[in-house]
């Protein structure tokens, strides 16, 4: 990718949403392939990097309002380390990298290139928790891991190499343990919704999709334009298995020696992906102005004879926006013209665009254009500090009612198996459907259209099947209410 190329999408987001997607992504300058020889990994550019600070930050800040502290742990965890929790081994064994030589030395014991860090994070949990008292034991890192993923790789969604957050904690209780995980869900819902303008719906992994070694996995998923569900960010309950193969136990408060039960949840960079693909469109990028490295750019409009009043009422207005906290850049160049500038910010995804001309100046007034849609509105010079709030709100407002209705136009219901193959096939989005809970019956689904089980509800609720229900496909008592869905 290289960024010499035509400015401007020449792809369609409707029709060929994949060429799309990897055109936005490059021409918006938000990364690079890897080398030759490397498929799967990315390079990181500025702009998307700040993307993932923000939701960084954002994320880290309801972290340590709930009692968790950031850590460090080694990027390779000793073969020994990794078999202590066989279904940790067996689960990631087809994508873990290995180490095995250190300069002409070879190593004694094999290193994995952590796919997660279960494994190495329990053992020190567990010299450090002791009795009750030290518990819960809370600890986050932020830091990248390594998954030779065999299916298709796609820029943030799926790379072999992903920044993430991973948080492990431990609990007295199996029900703190739940409290825990489920917080976790309800941050990792509030990042999609509060941050990235985009609603989502919260349920489990059904039991043979769970993380490995997991007493509950639970997930929110979000929708994609084009019908396809994306695995958001997933918390787990991982019940006393962990704890157990790493000696993670403490004495209560009568002496006993009891064993901890533990919880992990990770976000990854895929949530920039998500981002990208539901609020951008054929001419660019689109970003929410919670995200957006600048949220409003000013471009200005003059004549030579106009110049320096347009230029100096627009600087005025770029340092009062700045002192308020405003990310704002203003475009001066002198060799591009306006309609230039203005495609390259829209590229961009800036979300809000001052236009300030010759008239502006003189009706002491600024024109607001939104990049999502286009609308305009005219804003008081006074205040202008304020209203551009009022702005931005606008603009988050729109992209999350979009999303929305993408969501809630489609979730179907079907009956019966080609009910929900049709379903799928002609509209994508979720089909709800009675399941008996087995394996074999999602297997049926996923050989014919690709389409998998990408949750069941956590509501009681919600899932509650009634008597005499049939599993759509396969005829049996329905135990629970399946999603169904095409999945990235
Ligand atoms: P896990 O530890 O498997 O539950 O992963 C935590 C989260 O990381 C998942 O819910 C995904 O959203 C995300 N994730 C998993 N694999 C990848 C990958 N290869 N690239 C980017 N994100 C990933």
């Amino acid at each position: 990718m290289s960024d010499e190329q035509e400015l401007g999408i020449t792809e369609s987001k409707q029709y060929n949403t994949g060429e799309w997607y990897a055109e936005v992504v490059q021409k918006a300058g938000l990364a690079n392939y890897g080398p030759e020889g490397m498929s799967g990994f990315i390079v990181t550019r500025p702009r998307a990097y700040a993307l993932w600070e923000r939701v960084q930050g954002f994320l880290d800040g309801l972290f340590k309002d709930t009692g968790v502290q950031n850590a460090y742990f080694p990027l390779f965890i000793p073969e020994s380390y990794l078999e202590r929790e066989k279904e940790i081994v067996e689960g990631f064994d087809p994508e873990v990298a290995w180490v095995t030589q250190a300069g002409q030395e070879e190593l004694e014991e094999r290193l994995a290139v952590r796919p997660t860090s279960e494994s190495i994070i329990a053992p020190y949990m567990s010299q450090w928790v002791r009795s009750h008292r030290d518990l819960p034991l809370r600890v986050n890192q932020w830091a990248s891991v390594v998954r030779w993923e065999a299916t298709e790789t796609k820029p943030f969604f799926r790379t072999k190499e992903f920044l993430w957050q991973e948080g492990h904690t431990a609990h007295a209780t199996h029900e703190d343990a739940w409290d825990e995980t489920m917080l976790r869900l309800d941050q990792y819902e509030s990042v999609y919704e509060d941050l990235l303008a985009i609603p989502v719906l919260r349920g489990a992994k059904p039991d043979h999709d769970k993380f490995p070694g997991a007493h509950t996995t639970t997930t929110v998923e979000a929708l994609m334009p084009d019908g396809k569900s994306v695995q958001a960010g997933t918390s787990h309950h991982l019940g006393t298995g962990f704890a157990e193969a790493f000696d993670l136990t403490y004495t209560d408060e009568d002496e006993n020696t009891q064993v901890a039960h533990t919880t992990s949840w990770g976000l990854s960079w895929r949530s920039l992906g998500a981002l990208i693909m539901t609020h951008s469109d054929d001419q660019g990028l689109v970003l929410p102005p919670t995200v957006a490295p600048e949220q409003v750019v000013i471009v200005p409009i003059w004549q030579a004879d106009t110049q320096e009043k347009v230029l100096d009422y627009a600087e005025e207005i770029a340092e009062e926006l700045e002192d308020a906290g405003v990310r704002v850049e203003l475009d001066d160049r002198d060799e591009r013209n306006p309609g230039f500038k203005f495609n390259e910010w829209e590229l961009k995804g800036v979300p809000v665009r001052f236009e300030i001309g010759p008239n502006e100046v003189d009706d002491e007034v600024v024109t607001a254009v939104h990049r999502p849609d286009g609308e305009s509105v005219e804003l008081d010079r006074e205040n202008i500090a304020e209203a551009v709030f009022d702005q931005f709100d606008e603009v988050y407002a729109k992209l999350y009612a979009a999303a929305e209705e993408n969501l809630e136009s489609n979730i179907r219901e079907a009956s019966s198996r080609n009910e929900i193959l049709g379903t799928i096939g002609q509209h994508g989005g979720y089909v709800k459907a009675p399941w008996c809970s087995k394996e074999s019956c999602e297997e049926e689904i996923k050989e014919q259209i690709a389409a998998e089980i990408v949750m069941v509800p956590l509501d009681d609720e919600e899932s509650e099947i009634h008597h005499g229900e049939e599993c759509a496909v396969c005829g049996e008592a329905a135990e629970e209410t399946a999603y169904f869905a095409k999945s990235y």
